[in-house]
């Protein structure tokens, strides 16, 4: 009998064993055993960052479950605050903890349905992941990437690896179609005859894929970014406003209910 898939998040005590900059972005490549093998797209990593008590989220965008340095899963960091300013900067050797897989990744549909992936600047990592878990069930992927500027687009040629169609959209106009998702979300929806869109980036972003999908009659799932100060579901700290599935209003742990949930869920006024 084939043994069971691991499950539950482990901690562990992880290695940064590559990095390197691509455009506005560190990717960064950690040894984490325990944790590709657990992984689902959609689940994302806490790493531990120096001078801090509260560990950082990442969404993970590739996995590798057998390298010269063991299973290994690479993050993409954009440097905003002195935790991802740290992480960017630590060389190869760097000893880091990862705790992971967290929360619940994207739901897969169990027909060969026609998908669109919508994501926005580093939040993007977890659909390339995702994209070649749908592929593998026969399902019509087609990708949308988009950032404010070129430097910000993540992996566009290897989104074209991914998906059968790939729309690029920047706000600047630096690359591909210039705007933004809220203003293309319901024409890229109709376009691609989508079944369920996926969605991650920032509330803006989600809101008006969930939106379009309502609108054509497409499921959505939305990966939501309420800062995690645990991660784990422990410290209550992550509200996520969505109304349950017998249409109350509720309040529940982005970090162990989402971070994905269903689009048309979230209440996005009180976000
Ligand atoms: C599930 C999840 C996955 C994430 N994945 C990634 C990832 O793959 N790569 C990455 O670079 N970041 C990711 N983030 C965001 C990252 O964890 C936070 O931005 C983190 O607070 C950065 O730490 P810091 O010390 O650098 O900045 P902080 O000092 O904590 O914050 C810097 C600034 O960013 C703002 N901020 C913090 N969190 C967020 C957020 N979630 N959205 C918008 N603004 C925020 C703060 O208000 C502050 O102004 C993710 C967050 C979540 C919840």
């Amino acid at each position: 009998m084939a043994d069971a898939p691991a499950r539950g998040p482990v901690h562990v005590d992880g290695e940064v064993v590559a990095t390197k900059k691509v455009g506005g972005y560190r990717h960064l490549t950690l040894a984490a055993p325990g944790v590709p093998e657990r992984f689902r797209p959609g689940t994302f990593v806490s790493v531990s960052v120096a001078g801090h008590v509260t560990r950082r989220a990442l969404w993970v965008h590739k996995v590798r479950a057998s390298s010269a340095f063991g299973p290994t899963l690479d993050v993409v960091v954009e440097s905003r605050g002195s935790g991802t300013a740290w992480l960017s900067a630590q060389p190869v050797g760097t000893r880091v903890a990862v705790t992971g897989p967290l929360g619940r990744p994207f739901a897969l549909p169990k027909q060969a349905v026609s998908c669109l992936l919508i994501g926005e600047g580093y939040a993007a990592a977890p659909l390339f992941p995702l994209a070649e878990r749908l592929r593998e069930r026969g399902c019509a992927v087609s990708l949308v990437v988009s950032a404010p500027d070129e430097a910000r687009l993540l992996s566009a040629l290897e989104a074209r690896r991914s998906a059968r169609s790939v729309t690029v959209l920047t706000a600047d106009g630096s690359v591909g179609q210039r705007g933004q998702v809220a203003d293309h979300a319901e024409d890229l929806v109709r376009r691609s005859g989508a079944d369920v869109v996926y969605a991650a980036g920032p509330a803006d972003v989600l809101r008006s894929a969930a939106v379009a999908a309502e609108r054509t009659g497409a499921w959505s799932q939305v990966a939501v970014e309420v800062p995690t100060p645990c991660g784990t579901g422990l410290c209550h700290g992550c509200p996520l406003p969505v109304v349950g599935e017998d249409g109350v209003d509720r309040v529940v742990r982005a970090c162990t209910e989402g971070p994905v949930v269903r689009g048309d869920r979230v209440r996005w006024d009180a976000l």
